[in-house]
């Protein structure tokens, strides 16, 4: 069969803007055109023959581009990318973080045979043919018309957007009492009046970038049947709109634009997201009642936290304070402004617990709250977290982050019943303990992404805006025994203890003294494969792993002045093999960027798993010949 384009590979990408590189993908192959040297990239326009995006390549595949084997009319095939906007401009840039190459340069531009009329309303087309069949279904009572596609375009969109040209902008607004559903609209169609709920109201926060300063604020709207869009107001229009939004109360609102949303830490379930300038039309019902909904949870045991670590999902959760912190600063690279910050522990019936950090107002405001009842053990529901893996996992709140304090909500009761009867004489683990490769995405991740270290190692700008993950089979080759190779840590909450006056030892993250604590791992190795080598840092788990026993038996061992016990584990350690799933970031250091390999896992190694992974390898190898 001869080698062409996926039908449809644009619109498969636009729907998916940013995909997880575990989550399943549709085959994507796109025809290269255009390819070019933009400053230091390759860029490109990724074509299906129907549709076309502005792209760019990864800079890793820069000596492919040079030696010829990603070409002008050459088909690619992309397994990992996400989507950027462009500034003020509804288009999208596809950045391309994995593709292999299918094949070299095609003698002509693949089209699809259809006409251009049809291939620019690719994206529209479901959504108006539904709210279309919705229409004639009502009038038609029984009878199904099949009207052509092009006359009722005209009657749905154009004769409503028609109508309302001709009117004044106050007659328009009040005919707007014919509203349009949310689910009903698209970039595509100009002209809508919504009538919705304010259900959320963030703060107005201040930003600078390149192009200057500015500020900017979001809201969550939420109309009858209950769909839900974020809107964003910047600058002059968060200014004019600020005040005026108020929660819980109902607005109409026309001439916004809406784009695909970036679905990046985003809590409103929408393909689509608003923007609303200066020239938008917000005007209050006022005669509707007000009222604030109930915050709604969708929480998350803590337990069950591994898959989110890193993704674009928030997340809410409930738990028991187990301890709170003091407040401290942290400076804030951009615009070195110190961010106030206070760390707590929460824990819930699985009886796990996990560090949740409060930023900005709500390490204030309710971070103290919650440190002046501490004691107490107090029950709180957060709504929309984001989970990062500092520690393995750890949860931070986002400026649209809710924290109650003991809500009157079932799940709050039975939580408080569960820790008076039974958690609080259990003992609880940190999340971030024990989560093994299995349960971050299963033992496969270790066969994904797998590279040799000299791609890592020979890529210093991998890592730069986001972590970049990749697998690797490599041999641990040194392991320095004169390292500080483990520290003194919480029980609670694994944060590093100082010792106690008296006896004991203090844990600043949970403002408590403890009989004992714990000696965790953060370990620093040499591991080799045939492509070269590179240090890479441990932590607890992993580093077990690779020593093969817990900080507290090796400090027993290195404590032991008789023999070399301790130099002899380490030795042992040297030279085993093992797969590796490691984070690759870049640090910055006496103003220097840095890389830092971190390892997320270890594994020993499947030589069945190995063998089928090789095997499709060598398939593929084969394939692209
Ligand atoms: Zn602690």
């Amino acid at each position: 069969m001869a080698k062409s384009v996926t039908p449809d590979a644009i619109s498969t990408i636009l729907a998916n803007p940013s995909p997880d590189s575990s989550s399943d993908l549709p085959e994507i192959i796109v025809q290269v055109l255009d390819l070019k040297l933009t400053g230091n990239r390759y860029t490109f326009n990724a074509s299906d023959g129907k549709m076309k995006v502005r792209a760019i390549f990864p800079s890793n595949m820069s000596s492919e581009i040079i030696a010829g084997s990603i070409q002008n009319k050459g088909l690619v095939k992309i397994l990992h990318y996400t989507l950027n906007d462009i500034p003020n401009k509804s288009e999208k840039y596809l950045i391309v973080i994995k593709c292999e190459v299918v094949a070299p340069a095609l003698e002509t531009e693949i089209t699809a045979e259809v006409n251009t009329e049809e291939s620019e309303v690719v994206l529209k087309k479901p959504k108006l043919e539904n709210q279309i069949k919705d229409e004639v279904k009502t009038e038609g009572a029984g009878i199904v018309l099949k009207p052509k596609p092009e006359m009722v375009s005209k009657s749905a969109a154009q004769i409503i957007y028609e109508q309302r040209e001709n009117m004044a902008p106050s007659t328009r607004m009040a005919m707007s009492r014919r509203v349009h559903p949310l689910v009903s609209l698209n970039p595509y169609q100009g002209n809508w009046t919504i009538k919705v709920r304010l259900t959320s109201k963030g703060n107005m926060r201040t930003y600078k970038n390149a192009r200057g300063e500015g500020c900017v604020f979001n809201v969550e709207l939420t109309d009858e049947d209950g769909t839900q869009i974020q809107a964003t107001m910047f600058n002059e229009a968060a200014r004019k709109f600020f005040d005026k939004f108020q929660l819980g109360k109902v607005y109409y609102i026309s001439k916004g634009t809406l784009k695909l949303a970036n679905k990046q830490f985003k809590t409103v379930k929408n393909d689509y997201e608003m923007t609303l300038n200066e020239n938008s039309m917000v005007e209050e019902a006022s005669n509707e009642e007000s009222f604030i909904p109930e915050t709604k949870f969708n929480f998350v045991p803590i337990d069950q936290l591994g898959p989110y670590v890193n993704g674009r999902e928030l997340v809410d959760i409930i738990g028991v304070v187990q301890g709170v912190g003091a407040i401290s600063n942290v400076k804030r690279k951009v615009d070195n402004e110190n961010i106030p910050k206070r760390d707590m522990t929460v824990a819930d019936d699985t009886k796990r617990t996990v560090v949740v950090s409060l930023w900005n107002e709500l390490a204030n405001t309710v971070g103290q709250e919650l440190f002046d009842i501490a004691d107490k053990s107090p029950i709180v529901a957060i709504k929309s977290l984001k989970v990062g893996d500092f520690q393995g996992v750890s949860l931070s709140t986002l400026g649209k982050s809710t924290v109650l304090i003991n809500p009157d909500i079932p799940e709050a009761k039975k939580l408080k019943s569960w820790y008076d009867s039974e958690g609080k004489g259990s003992s609880m683990a940190s999340i971030g303990s024990g989560l093994s490769p299995s349960s971050k995405g299963g033992a496969r991740s270790m066969y994904s992404d797998r590279v040799s270290l000299s791609h890592i190692t020979g890529n210093p700008s991998l890592g730069e805006d986001k972590p970049a993950f990749f697998s690797i089979k490599a041999f641990i080759s040194l392991i320095k025994p004169d390292q500080a190779m483990w520290y003194r840590a919480c029980k609670t909450c694994n944060k590093k203890v100082t010792e106690a006056v008296g006896s004991g030892y203090w844990c600043e993250g949970c403002q408590k003294n403890d009989d004992e604590c714990s000696l965790r791992y953060i370990m620093v190795s040499k591991i080799s494969d045939a492509s070269g080598e590179a240090w890479v840092s441990a932590f607890n788990e992993e580093a077990e792993r690779i020593v093969g026993c817990p900080a507290d038996e090796l400090d027993k061992l290195k404590s032991n002045e008789e023999g070399n016990a301790y130099q002899q584990r380490l030795k042992d350690a040297t030279w085993a093999r093992h797969l590796f799933r490691v984070s690759v970031t870049q640090n910055e250091y006496n103003n220097e960027k840095r890389q830092r390999i971190t390892v997320r896992a270890v594994a020993p190694i499947d030589f069945a798993e190995e063998s089928r992974f090789l095997l499709e390898e060598i398939k593929k190898m084969r394939n692209s010949q």
